[in-house]
């Protein structure tokens, strides 16, 4: 097989190559199908030799690759021919004295990959000079360094990365950057933020967690606006916490960043993904500037002073109550020797009668067990009714408005911090480090979730303005 012929169908063998021959078309050829399934157009994109011999992979137009079976195809049509030019150019960073420095380290995700067009998978793929070959307004903002720490989809990252990552928040923070950006995968970007939140606190600069939903490669990707709001955000915002930078709404308007403890991953793929909840964003930020929208944020100081506390004990976990649950479950974790649980319970912290006595024999052991809500929105209130009372008397301790993610990281952060201390750790888990729980939730918070309405119409035209 020639180099040629092997680049002119690279990776397809067997029928799709019959195919392919007899429509006259190559990889990289745009091209207008007609299949069993209706029409599809894009890009013909190249295929590993390890894929299968069935598909034609198209990119479309709207960024998604789509396998078409061989024998649902009817006909193919080329309709033009784009190679695509996969190499991000890397590029030094300028450097200006009278710019802020920042300090982006990467850790993997969306937002530091690219599509691998061999098998059309998204592959972790973060340079520095790449993201400034791509992204080149952020040297108008700061003088940007980078470090890769990891190169990992998010659902990877966990207590030892967390404790890498804290560790060189505090690095940075002492050697004298004005900001941090941290890029991450959207997936578990809450739980990272959440752990930041704990383990570096009280710190006197930003620290910008960012991400992207779809890859740069994509025509309506988020990357890059994403990363110019989180760097100016690190760079010149006025707002020295552990936050979360990404889409606003579901155009490309502005940027919210939400405080690192009540932030959460809401839908799979809307780029506006991250909604804080129980209260109301920190702050919108657009084309270089900041409009806070809560007034109790810790502001940026020119000290260098940060309480590092980069402890996890990984005996923590966080159990989703169901009716019908089984109380073996709850045994089952106690068994196997885990010091806390943090459960999700129905409504105001609810969990079957069938389960009181796993969390007596739980108590019993010593395991900590805590109760936060599934419906994410509101506070636990045990005392409500009977079956409430009678859980809090098997020793379990409500968290308030916490949201569950943010409880397991802080009860796996708490029994690290004092892992032979359970009063201690008691006492931390219930006392507020991060703003993890608030006094009462904003009227208009909760609205934001449901559009359609006139109250969410009237809230949003007077944040907009
Ligand atoms: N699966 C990816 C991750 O969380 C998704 C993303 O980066 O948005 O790493």
């Amino acid at each position: 097989m020639s180099a040629t012929r092997n680049d002119k169908y690279k990776g397809y063998r067997g029928p799709c190559l019959d195919l392919m021959r007899r429509w006259n078309v190559t990889v990289w050829s745009e091209v207008k199908a007609a299949t069993t399934r209706g029409e599809f157009s894009g890009l013909i994109l190249p295929r590993s030799e390890t894929s299968d011999d069935l598909h034609i992979v198209l990119k479309l137009g709207s960024g998604y690759n789509v396998g078409l079976r061989h024998d649902t195809i009817r006909s193919i049509e080329q309709t033009g021919y784009r190679e695509a030019h996969y190499k991000i150019p890397e590029q030094e960073f300028p450097y200006d004295p009278r710019h802020p420095s920042v300090k982006l380290l990467g850790t993997g995700g969306t937002i530091a990959s690219r599509l691998d067009y061999r098998t059309g998978a998204v592959i972790p793929a973060f340079s520095p000079g790449e993201l400034y070959g791509s992204v080149p307004e952020l040297a108008e903002i700061c003088n940007l360094e980078t470090e890769k720490l990891f190169g990992v989809f998010s659902e990877n990252m966990g207590p030892e990365e967390y404790l890498v990552l804290a560790q060189k928040v505090g690095e940075t923070i002492a050697a004298g950057y004005d900001g941090i950006v941290i890029g991450h995968g959207t997936d578990t970007m809450h739980h990272t933020a959440a752990a930041l939140s704990f383990m570096v606190q009280d710190p006197p600069i930003p620290i910008v967690m960012v991400g992207s939903q779809r890859s740069s490669d994509r025509p309506s990707s988020d990357a890059a606006q994403n990363l110019i709001n989180a760097t100016w955000a690190a760079a010149h915002g006025p707002i020295a916490e552990v936050m979360v930078c990404m889409f606003g709404p579901t155009s490309d308007r502005y940027n919210l960043l939400h405080r690192g403890t009540r932030v959460r991953k809401m839908h799979s793929s809307y780029r506006s993904t991250f909604r804080t909840l129980g209260d109301i964003p920190l702050a919108m930020v657009e084309r270089g500037t900041i409009t806070p929208l809560k007034t109790d944020w810790s502001p940026r100081r020119q000290d260098r002073r940060v309480l590092l506390r980069p402890f996890f004990n990984e005996r923590v976990t966080l159990t989703y109550y169901y009716p019908g649950m089984d109380p073996d479950v709850i045994d089952a974790l106690v068994d196997r020797g885990y010091r806390g649980i943090v459960i999700a319970g129905t409504g105001l912290g609810h969990v079957n009668r069938k389960t009181y006595p796993a969390l007596e024999r739980a108590r019993d052991a010593g395991v900590h067990v805590y109760m936060t809500l599934q419906t994410l929105w509101g506070f636990v209130q045990m005392q409500v009714y009977e079956t409430g009372r009678e859980i809090l008397e098997l020793g379990v301790v409500p968290l308030s408005n916490m949201l569950p993610e943010v409880a397991y990281i802080k009860l796996g952060w708490a029994l690290g911090v004092y892992p032979d201390d359970p009063e201690a750790a008691r006492k931390l888990m219930t006392t507020v480090i991060a703003g993890e729980t608030t006094e009462r939730e904003p009227h208009d918070g909760y609205l934001v979730l449901q559009g359609g309405v006139p109250e969410v119409q009237e809230f949003i035209e007077r944040v907009w303005r």
